[in-house]
């Protein structure tokens, strides 16, 4: 296992160079840092988001800020550290809108997200991940066309690329922006999506494992517990 997980290392890092020099967008040559990826190059579970923001483009790392911080608990929540999981997103280039005070984050077009596939899909087949977890509606597009519609068509099971188990929930971006009522609502469909993952983790290693009985799905303790 030492020998695969150095020699993925060594390809994602092969990959995360190639992107470094990428300019195929115009976003490409805008950004401060390609913002490739990073986390466990055998992890069981990757999680795709739609694209670097503002702190991600400064550090070159995939979920950092506020939206980072907050995917961490969810994480947690289902008993999964960061480290455990392979974090990165549809776009490596952080996609901006122009504005008085600078440069704004804004959704990657498809046609950004279309250039950027090669990426993305070279990262599934490398890590290799049992599950796959799309968060918001961009990233799910990227796997499910652009008719997908997150508020109607989130918390199913997709085949994504390879078949790989696809679960797109909301992003952790949208679920801070909520406001009132809305915030509790919004972080119970994401629960019961963070909990299907955990559910379908578990089937997949107790079938890798079998007899082995799948784990007990966890209870709501502590999910977004501040
Ligand atoms: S978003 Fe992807 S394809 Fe576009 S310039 Fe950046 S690395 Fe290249």
């Amino acid at each position: 296992m030492l020998e695969e997980r150095a020699r993925r290392e060594r390809l994602l890092a092969r990959e995360a160079s190639a992107a470094g020099a990428c300019r195929l967008c115009a976003i490409g040559a805008q950004r401060r840092n390609n913002v490739y990826g990073e986390g466990d190059p055998c992890a069981r579970l990757m999680v795709v988001g739609e694209g670097p923001g503002e702190t991600e483009d400064l550090l070159g790392r995939p979920f950092v800020g506020r939206a980072g911080q907050l995917l961490d608990k969810m994480l947690g929540a289902i008993g999964l550290a960061r480290e455990d999981v392979y974090i990165c997103n549809t776009v490596k280039c952080r996609p901006t809108l122009d504005g008085p005070r600078g440069p704004r984050n804004r959704a990657p077009e498809l046609d950004e997200m279309a250039n950027c596939r090669p990426f993305l899909d070279r990262q599934i087949e490398l890590v290799s991940p049992d599950v796959l977890l799309a968060l918001g509606a961009p990233a799910a597009k990227s796997f499910l066309g652009r008719d997908f519609q997150i508020t109607k068509m989130r918390g199913r099971w997709y085949a994504g690329p390879g078949g790989t188990p696809l679960m797109v929930t909301f992003h952790p971006a949208y679920v801070l922006r909520q406001t009132g009522g809305e915030i509790e609502a919004v972080k119970r469909l994401v629960w019961n999506d963070l909990k299907a993952v955990r559910a379908k983790l578990d089937e997949v290693e107790a079938a890798r494992q079998s007899p082995t009985p799948a784990a007990v799905a966890p209870e709501q303790s502590s999910l977004f517990g501040s």
